[in-house]
């Protein structure tokens, strides 16, 4: 593991061409809107896999048809980025399971259960926090916060 200072608008930018050809077979749409933030400190290849599996996660949620959105905001000492999708959501009964390792609701082949175990690992492991928030039936956001680099860090 290698911590340095990281941009995250950078990190998205860099992850999204990745899911481009299966979005636009899914019918999904991206929207971004990347505000300028400063730099934080992480690992550039496990962070481009906190993206990666949470756009994942919400364009499986999707199946087909739908919007994701990615913003990011600097708020005070944080950085803030949140996955929005229009699918179905999350129950509230799972909500808390969700983070739990092997916890998964996709069929036997399809799902691990280990995507957001892992990245609330390394979220944790920098100081940041990942949370969720959801109306059944209309969508599930996915908050990812971490603290701003700063001078001395
Ligand atoms: P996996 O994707 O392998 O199932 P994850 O740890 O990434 O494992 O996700 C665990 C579970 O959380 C999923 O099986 C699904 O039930 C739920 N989940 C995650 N992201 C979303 C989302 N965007 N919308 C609805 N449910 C979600
Ligand atoms: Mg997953």
């Amino acid at each position: 593991r290698c911590l340095e200072q990281c941009r995250i608008n950078e990190i998205i930018k860099l992850t999204l061409p990745l899911l481009a050809t299966e979005m636009a077979k899914r019918k999904i749409e991206l929207e971004t809107d990347l505000q300028p933030l400063p730099p934080i400190i992480g690992d550039p290849r496990e962070l481009e896999q906190v993206v990666l599996n949470l756009t994942m996660n919400a364009l499986q949620a999707i199946g087909t048809k739908g919007r994701v959105r990615i913003t990011t905001r600097h708020a005070g000492s944080r950085v803030v980025m949140k996955v929005e999708d229009n699918g179905p959501g999350i129950a509230e009964q799972i909500r808390s399971r969700i983070f739990d390792p092997f916890y998964t609701t996709k069929p036997l082949g399809e799902g691990t259960g280990l995507g957001l175990s892992i990245c609330s690992g390394i979220v944790s492991d920098l100081g940041g926090t990942l949370d969720v928030t959801s109306v059944e039936g209309q969508g599930a956001t996915f908050i990812l916060s971490l603290p701003a680099a700063t001078e001395a860090s």
